[in-house]
């Protein structure tokens, strides 16, 4: 079978989230005729949420695909030249660095800008995907408001739903902590936060049955796996906080990584361990994973690359 002949780009980005269009707008006023593949979910995770309020610019806040929307069209504007597929393979062994798209077209870039996200873990019962979006939310920091002085429930025992029950806590009156073992995995910090913060209440050796509710959530099933006794509590919101999969999978042996898959950048900058090849939004940051984070690391990684093909002369 005859491949198709690889197309040569100054400035490939990978990912169409905050960061990724960033980036884009940055690197195309900067004249690096940026070629953008939007993924799988053109405009990342904000396409799944409902309002954003807590990005600036926005008084009256914004429906989150409709700010991808407005992100899209700045990046367009500017000239990036965006593209609907996915990228499937890279080898980055020698610049110009191949990356595969849909698995057949191959583009040859000479910086890569990889802004692929991360994608929330579920539990996956039905009735946690059938009410997302109607008090089921993967983000208390984007959701919580929402939910100011009614009872919420967050399942999870890491650093993020230690930090997300904390934040919660502050806007909420009470705060259900649902955990499965009868320890947390968060740091001890974390932990003595937690308990030393009297409207959490935490439900050791628990395990989430149903969230409970027609059309919005109003309340949660839980059954303690020890008694095996089940209980349901009254809450207006279910926070779901078991970890981040960061979507890093196609860069596995090119790219130094963390335990978790989250690229590594040099601290303060967007470059990876190769030349040339720069990170930038939730793929390679697990502990802020705002959109305005990932825009402002989208921003660096385009400054990034334009130094670095400047200074190449390329
Ligand atoms: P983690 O993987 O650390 O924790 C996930 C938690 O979810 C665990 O407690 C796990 O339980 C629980 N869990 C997983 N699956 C289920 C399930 N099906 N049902 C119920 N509970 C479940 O993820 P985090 O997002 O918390 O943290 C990721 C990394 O980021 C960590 O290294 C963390 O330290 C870091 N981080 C650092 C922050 C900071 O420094 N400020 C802030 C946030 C994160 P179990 O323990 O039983 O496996």
């Amino acid at each position: 079978m005859s491949e198709a002949k690889p197309e040569k780009v100054h400035c490939l980005i990978i990912g169409s989230g905050p960061a990724g269009y960033t980036a884009a707008l940055y690197a195309a006023r900067a004249n690096l005729k940026p070629v953008l593949y939007q993924g799988i979910q053109p405009g990342g995770q904000l396409t799944i949420t409902t309002e954003v309020e807590n990005y600036p610019g926005y008084p009256n806040g914004i429906q989150g695909p409709e700010m991808m929307i407005d992100f899209e069209k700045q990046a367009a504007r500017m000239g990036t030249d965006i593209r609907f597929g996915l990228a499937t393979k890279v080898d980055f062994s020698v610049a110009p660095f191949k990356v595969w798209i849909d698995e057949e077209n191959l583009m040859l870039a000479d910086a890569v800008i990889i802004a692929t996200g991360a994608t929330a873990k579920w539990l996956g019962i039905e009735s946690e995907q059938r009410l997302n979006g109607y008090g089921v939310s993967a983000c208390a920091v984007c959701d919580g408001f929402f939910f100011k002085g009614k009872e919420v429930a967050i399942v999870g025992a890491g650093d993020t739903a230690a930090e997300e029950a904390l934040y919660l806590s502050k806007l909420c009156s009470k705060v259900h902590m649902i955990i499965r073992r009868s320890e947390m995995r968060a740091s001890k910090v974390m932990q003595d936060r937690i308990f030393k913060t009297p409207n959490i209440k935490i439900y050791w050796d628990s395990e989430t049955e149903e969230v409970e509710g027609a059309t919005k959530v109003e309340g949660v099933r839980i059954r303690n796996n020890k008694t095996q006794e089940s209980v349901s509590i009254l809450v207006s919101a279910f926070f779901v906080a078991i970890g981040h999969q960061p979507n890093s999978e196609i860069f596995k042996g090119w790219l130094e990584m963390d335990e978790g898959g989250y690229l590594k950048t040099i601290p303060g900058t967007s470059k990876t361990n190769l030349e040339g090849v720069f990170a930038a939004g939730d793929v390679q940051d697990k502990v802020y994973r705002q959109a305005v984070t990932a825009a402002g690391s989208g921003c660096m990684a385009a400054l990034d690359a334009e130094r670095y093909l400047s200074h190449k002369g390329i």
